[in-house]
């Protein structure tokens, strides 16, 4: 999406090889027409695949998650993060430990907002290492929901999530995909 390449272009800070700061407009302060757009294009990607809900994990990805619900006019779910390992027969529950950020959480979904009978759309704001997507796959396929794809703003396709996910038959959706980067300097896939 041309219109989110610019803005990385113009208000992204290439931090070192790895981070991009996108704090001005993603993370921090958010640009709410920017987001709209990007919600829009997602939907419109994913219109004739009978999505039923989209998911994201709290909270980077609430923001894009929603603006794609909003523009599928369905519901979105929030996959929630919890410190604590109490087992609850009402939700699933998975461990995600983090290699990125060396901690465990527990990543969880109340089992009366998803059925068999959905088709989940995963939204999220980065794909970098794919810990956070394989977390919510497992936690959503616990459902036997169909999940339809995952779509996400800006995917870093140096690092392994891509790969992760479409080796296990998962359409990635990604409207800005970031070849190579370094201090000051970003190059686009495409
Ligand atoms: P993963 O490595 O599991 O694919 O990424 C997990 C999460 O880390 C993403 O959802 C995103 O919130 C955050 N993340 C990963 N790489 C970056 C980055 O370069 N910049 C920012 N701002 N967040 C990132």
């Amino acid at each position: 999406m041309e219109l989110l390449k610019e803005k990385i272009k113009q208000d992204g800070i290439a931090v070192n090889k790895h981070i991009l700061k996108v704090d001005s407009f993603i993370n921090h302060q958010i640009d709410p027409m920017l987001m709209q757009e990007m919600g829009k294009d997602i939907a419109d990607h994913f219109k004739d695949r009978n999505i039923t809900k989209v998911a994201t994990i709290e909270s980077s990805g609430i923001a894009p998650a929603l603006m794609a619900a909003a523009a599928m006019s369905v519901p979105l779910i929030i996959l929630k993060k919890q410190p604590s390992k109490i087992l609850n027969q009402d939700l699933y529950q998975t461990v995600v430990t983090s290699f990125t950020k060396e901690t465990n959480y527990e990543l969880t979904l109340s089992k009366k907002y998803i059925s068999a009978e959905d088709h989940i759309l995963i939204v999220d704001d980065f794909l970098a290492n794919g810990e956070a997507a394989t977390a919510a796959l497992r936690l959503l396929r616990m459902s036997h929901a169909t999940i339809a794809g995952i779509a996400v703003l800006i995917e870093k396709s140096f690092q392994p999530g891509h790969e992760k996910l479409v080796s296990q038959g998962i359409e990635v959706y990604a409207l800005a995909r970031i070849a190579e980067m370094s201090e000051n300097y970003i190059k686009f896939q495409n």
